[in-house]
């Protein structure tokens, strides 16, 4: 490509994937914030509240890991941090609770509601647990953490009314896979695929991913693909003394496809009402289907 990326295998992305959240998840959050002056805080609330979470909701944060990182090139960029989407659907589903809302809801609420947190990475979903710890937040029964493949979640099928993906579907090996699992699977007998089974968002649920996408105005496409390819990486090996962690993470938003084309790929999949939404001029977008 004009940016001569290496072609790497699909073995040598997982691997790579592994590594470098090993290497960076102790500085995810430190990074984050110094590669997105903190607007990643601002891209994970629109999420979240296009989400609209509900009191009793069921829902599955996937490649949660910190709740802050998100890494993966854009997570660089953008300063997530580990278990930020499911901290952010828990607080805003307290203050409805404190507000009074959904009052008809409140007896089973304080029970019913369940935010998992699925990431692929121990050591991330450590860092996650930590920063539940330090906000106060250990004993919350709603909140639990499970390690497990975006490519074969552990969930059961139709249990979700809600999916979320931050800074996490760029990672992942097969998106189609990862998206056949939020939405449907077929079944394989004897060779043959048939018999659609249900995979883990039921209908009515929602798929809303946030991920570092591209920016198409000209000047700005110029400073941004600088800022990219010659300030992170720099940032990266000053900060936390890995430039390559960071230098894939860049090459892997740029490989990542056009908001259009990761548009198609999710109707593909099975949902409607595909949407998304570009903000600050394509640097992140946020991607949204149905499943009716
Ligand atoms: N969502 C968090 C945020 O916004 O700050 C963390 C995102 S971090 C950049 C990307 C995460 O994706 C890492 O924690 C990594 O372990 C996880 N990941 C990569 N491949 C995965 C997979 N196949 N299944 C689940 N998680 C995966």
């Amino acid at each position: 490509t004009s940016f001569g990326f290496k072609e790497v295998s699909e073995e040598e992305k997982s691997k790579m994937v592994g590594n470098v959240f090993t290497n960076v998840a102790a500085n995810y959050d430190l990074m984050n914030d110094l590669m997105s002056g903190g607007l990643h805080r601002l891209w994970k609330d629109r999420l979240v509240e296009e989400l609209n979470p509900f009191p009793g909701m069921k829902h599955l944060d996937v490649a949660g890991g910190t709740g802050h990182l998100s890494c993966s090139g854009a997570a660089i960029i953008v300063n997530c941090g580990l278990g930020d989407v499911a901290f952010r659907v828990l607080e805003s589903i307290n203050k409805m609770k404190r507000r009074g809302l959904h009052d008809e809801y409140e007896n089973n609420l304080q029970n019913g509601t369940e935010i998992y947190v699925c990431d692929i990475n121990p050591n991330m979903l450590n860092v996650g647990k930590k920063r539940a710890m330090e906000r106060g937040l250990e004993g919350e029964k709603s909140l639990i953490w499970v390690e497990g493949d975006a490519e074969a979640l552990k969930f059961e099928d139709n249990s979700m009314d809600g999916y979320t993906i931050a800074f996490g579907i760029r990672n992942v090996t097969h998106i189609e896979k990862a998206l056949a699992e939020a939405y449907r699977q077929m079944l394989r007998i004897q060779g043959f695929h048939c018999f659609p089974c249900i995979r883990v968002l039921r209908r009515g649920g929602r798929f809303l991913c946030l991920e570092l996408s591209h920016v198409e105005a000209p000047i700005f496409k110029q400073l941004y693909d600088y800022y990219s390819f010659s300030i992170i990486p720099y940032v990266g090996e000053l900060v936390v003394g890995d430039r390559d962690s960071y230098q894939y993470l860049v090459e892997s938003i740029r490989r990542f496809p056009s908001q259009d084309v990761f548009a198609s790929m999710i109707a593909e999949a099975g949902f409607q009402k595909v949407e998304y939404e570009n903000l600050v001029g394509g640097v992140v977008a946020i991607h949204s289907g149905l499943k009716i």
